[in-house]
């Protein structure tokens, strides 16, 4: 388990933080008249005086960020049989369509591989950001996987082809510095937008854009860049465009396009849905522990999908199975822990796996004092990524200095005080992640297992990840384990047997060659 991150990422001091921004703004060495004289000029050099609204057609892969099969891989890749990106500078306003289909075998990582056809519409104006469900229906869009607000996230998307940012940079003081890379000189166009997106630009020795990048700060990975580069600019339809994108979160990509057609000033655009801008922000809904068993509680996520937890109650301390998403669910749990159970230290927090939906939270309890049961493998990884700088959204771990305490877990583990149980084991060879933990209740013959076996809200329905259900129930029923009910962290509680009737239903439709 090396990590790639820290290697893969530019040093600290240098780049990787608000602050580094704002010094080299003070640093400036160029006069704002001078700096704008070169964002013009680079406007110029593209054909893009004039450009109010762009569309762009192409095909390539995207990918899922926090997903990877382990912390030596790239986050896991989907072909996109159709890209088309609109925006509207003007109107400030982006329509992102993808049509997705799977691309790895084996289908190794997150994303409930292997996938059928998927089809994505997200829109985006004046700070709203909704999608399109099954028949059109808009409905308001989700947080990112970084856990920045989609809207954020689309206005970022516009600000990252060559028109937008140069056209955002002519109306915020840019600052501009050159720098030799590699023998050629380049010039770096940096600001920061009215709503507070850093971003900084690299012009070529053509005043063409080669690279935009700004800064996430992102579960597990504290701060990373997120950027995107532009090759092989052509002319497509009067204006110069890149027939190349690559962009890249955290050092891996997240989207590699190429170009096939642009079309500039068609003025696409759509009006914000009535329901949309009416949908007001509400405070997350408050959390309803249920009542599962003797001295066992699960802890819903907000919505059918996300994640949840699991609390155990031990007779001197408490275990909690799963951090899910980021600091802010951790703090919600964890008070709601406290109220349910007055008095009793968490000592452990179990980890199913890595994925950033199972582990964003996982800082949160080992700035409690809790340690962290997770697969041995990805003790490593954990200290590597989390010795990064969290600079961006500063968490309780960053700010306590304590270190984190780990127990890796290699076959299994039982932890009792002779009366409550619970074994927390590993089961090896899933493609979903090679350290996935499962975690057994059997005085309530409940299995706790992430992402092997995530049922539908209606049992009619397939689940997805069929081969990661095979090799997980092979996996439980070569240990004999006894077992009632399966509680999923994401979806339903389910009887044992529903996941046998779904292997006998779809092994030969979807399992994987
Ligand atoms: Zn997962």
């Amino acid at each position: 388990m090396q990590g790639h991150f820290v290697t893969s990422m530019p040093q600290p001091a240098k780049s990787l933080s608000w602050l580094s921004i704002f010094a080299s703004l003070a640093a400036m060495p160029l006069h704002a008249q001078d700096a704008k004289a070169i964002v013009e000029r680079a406007i110029a050099a593209i054909h893009a005086q004039d450009i109010q609204s762009i569309e762009i057609n192409g095909r390539g892969f995207d990918a899922l960020f926090g997903q990877a099969y382990d912390g030596d891989s790239a986050w896991p890749r989907f072909a996109l049989t159709r890209f088309s990106l609109a925006i509207n500078y003007q109107d400030n306003f982006l329509r992102d369509e993808r049509t997705r289909v799977q691309a790895q075998n084996p289908p190794l990582g997150g994303g409930n591989q292997p996938i059928g056809e998927q089809r994505q519409t997200l829109l985006f104006r004046d700070g709203y950001a909704w999608s399109l469900g099954r028949g059109g229906k808009p409905s308001p869009a989700q947080l990112e996987r970084d856990l920045r607000s989609a809207s954020e996230a689309r206005q970022t998307e516009i600000l990252f082809t060559p028109q937008g940012f140069l056209q955002a940079a002519l109306h915020a003081n840019p600052t501009v510095h050159t720098e030799k890379i590699a023998d050629k000189t380049v010039t770096l166009i940096s600001f920061i937008t009215a709503n507070k997106i850093a971003l900084e630009g690299t012009l070529d020795e053509h005043d063409h854009l080669q690279r935009i990048r700004t800064w996430v700060g992102a579960p597990v990975l504290g701060d990373v860049v997120l950027d995107s580069v532009f090759s092989e600019y052509q002319d497509f339809d009067g204006i110069l465009f890149p027939r190349h994108i690559v962009q890249s979160e955290g050092g891996y990509p997240l989207l590699d396009v190429t170009v096939t057609s642009v079309k500039a000033n068609s003025l696409v655009s759509s009006e914000v849905p009535e329901g949309i801008r009416q949908a007001v922000t509400t405070e997350p809904p408050a959390i309803k522990p249920q009542p599962y068993g003797e001295g066992v509680w699960i802890i819903p996520g907000e919505d059918y999908h996300a994640s949840k937890s699991i609390l155990v109650e031990f007779k001197d301390y408490l275990l909690v199975v799963e951090a899910p998403d980021g600091e802010e669910r951790s703090l919600a749990v964890i008070d709601a822990v406290h109220k349910l159970v007055p008095g009793k230290p968490i000592r452990y927090i179990v980890n199913t796996h890595t994925h950033f939906d199972h582990s964003g939270g996982l800082r949160t309890y080992a700035a409690e004092g809790a340690a962290i049961v997770t697969w041995e493998g990805n003790v490593s990884y954990y200290r590597q990524v989390w010795s990064n700088p969290y600079t961006i959204h500063p968490d309780h771990l960053a700010k306590s200095k304590r270190t984190p305490l780990f127990e890796g877990l290699v076959g299994s583990r039982t932890f009792t005080d002779g009366n409550q149980e619970v074994i927390v084991f590993h089961y090896a060879g899933n493609f979903h992640n090679p350290g996935m933990l499962a975690i057994y209740l059997p005085r309530q013959r409940a299995l706790i297992e992430a992402d092997s076996f995530n049922p539908q809200p209606d049992p009619r329905d397939p689940p997805t990840a069929i081969p990661n259900l095979v090799q997980f129930y092979g996996a439980v029923q070569k240990l004999g384990l006894d077992v009632d009910q399966i509680i999923p962290i994401h979806g339903r509680v389910t009887p044992f047997e529903e996941g046998l009737t779904d292997i006998e239903a779809h092994k030969t439709s979807q399992l994987w060659q």
